[in-house]
């Protein structure tokens, strides 16, 4: 039994719409309007759901299409994908941002082969225990991939239930997704449960937006609460604010006298885990030293480049690039660190200000 809306909204909504279908008027609606033809509606095994459910957390569909694609054609099967190095999963992720989803991709990659011979478990417990895998993803997989019947609610989905029952409070409270999920289950159909949980999805990304959500043209509209109180952007409530903190740091971009900068593999754990970037202080004292110890580098000269700020989710990085020039000679670990020309640096996995950092050192 789903958690009450207050009783004059239960009222209202019992005396308004007495009839009314939320499933049906969804699928009529996903009949005309849905989205057919993403590429991953082709072949819709449980392989290629996981896949574009992990893509699309936190990115739009535009732009998960083209990363999607190159996925599939380097790793067409979980085999290819458990079998590659972390470095090319990496690679081929670099611009997506938020990179445990490809080191889970990758880790659940492996043990899927390994305890569940290749095939994604058709099991709602055995999947939510796979790294990167939560209820609504393993929903997914199950309704989309499996033909079984499970609700989800991914982020598009939230806000059309927070809005069509007027849900209060910030969806990343437990108590408000809560309420969520009970409303999710219940509103679950008997039939074409893969095509209802598609449409659930597009009708938050097209017509029931963040931002000026298109009621006038939506199927739940006489039906739906927030519209009703004429609060529709109101929901979902917005996650309480907090001063985002700042975090500084020093990249050296070492520079030999061939024009190579050196590059070395960042910790597992932590930003950007696995990726390639700069070696990193968080001052600039004793420099020549470190380099001396750490990299068997003389640096010639130094020079401050252009600062740039980089914005996670949860603090922004204000990062001071320096050149360092130096001799060619220096020993590189190649497990820790090696030198590369920077057109070679782009085919390997980098963070996204990394990346356009090392664009603008090639023009
Ligand atoms: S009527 Fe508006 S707010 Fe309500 S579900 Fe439709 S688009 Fe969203």
């Amino acid at each position: 039994m789903p958690a009450t809306v207050s009783d004059s909204r239960a009222f209202f909504y019992l005396t308004m719409t007495p009839n009314f279908d939320f499933a049906t008027a969804l699928l009529d609606w996903f009949d005309q309007f849905g989205r057919k033809d993403l590429p991953w509606q082709q072949s819709p095994t449980p392989y290629h759901v996981w896949l574009s459910e992990i893509m699309l957390q936190q990115t739009q569909v535009s732009t998960v299409i083209d990363y999607y694609l190159r996925f599939i054609a380097r790793f067409p099967d979980i085999h290819a994908l458990a079998d590659a190095p972390q470095d090319d999963v990496l690679a081929l992720w670099s611009g997506l941002g938020y990179y445990a989803r490809a080191r889970n991709l990758h880790k659940t990659a492996q043990l899927v082969v390994a305890n569940h011979g290749g095939t994604m478990p058709a099991d709602l417990q055995q999947l939510t225990a796979l790294p990167g895998i939560g209820r609504s993803t393993a929903g997914a997989i199950l309704t989309l991939g499996y033909h079984q019947s499970f609700p989800i609610l991914d982020g598009n989905v939230k806000r059309v239930l927070a809005r069509y029952y007027a849900v209060e409070g910030w969806p990343g409270k437990k108590h408000v997704e809560s309420v969520l999920w009970d409303y999710a289950e219940k509103l679950l159909p008997q039939q074409r449960i893969a095509n209802y949980i598609q449409a659930q999805m597009d009708l938050g990304a097209t017509l029931c937006t963040r931002s000026k959500p298109a009621c006038e043209r939506c199927p739940l509209q006489s039906a739906c609460q927030a519209y009703a109180l004429g609060r529709a952007s109101h929901f979902p409530g917005k996650k309480p604010p907090k001063a985002t903190p700042i975090r500084q740091t020093y990249w050296l971009v070492l520079q030999n006298d061939q024009g190579q900068v050196l590059l070395e593999q960042r910790p597992q754990t932590g930003i950007w885990g696995g990726l390639w970037s700069f070696p990193e202080r968080v001052d600039t004292a004793d420099l020549d030293v470190y380099c001396q110890q750490q990299w068997q580098l003389r640096l010639n000269s130094q020079s401050m480049l252009s600062p740039i700020q980089h914005v996670f989710s949860h603090f922004k990085l204000d990062i001071q690039p320096l050149l360092l020039r130096c001799e060619s000679a220096g020993v590189t670990d190649k497990d820790r660190g090696n030198w590369y020309k920077i057109e070679d640096t782009l085919k390997l996995g980098l963070p996204a200000p990394v990346k356009s950092f090392l664009q603008s050192l090639q023009q």
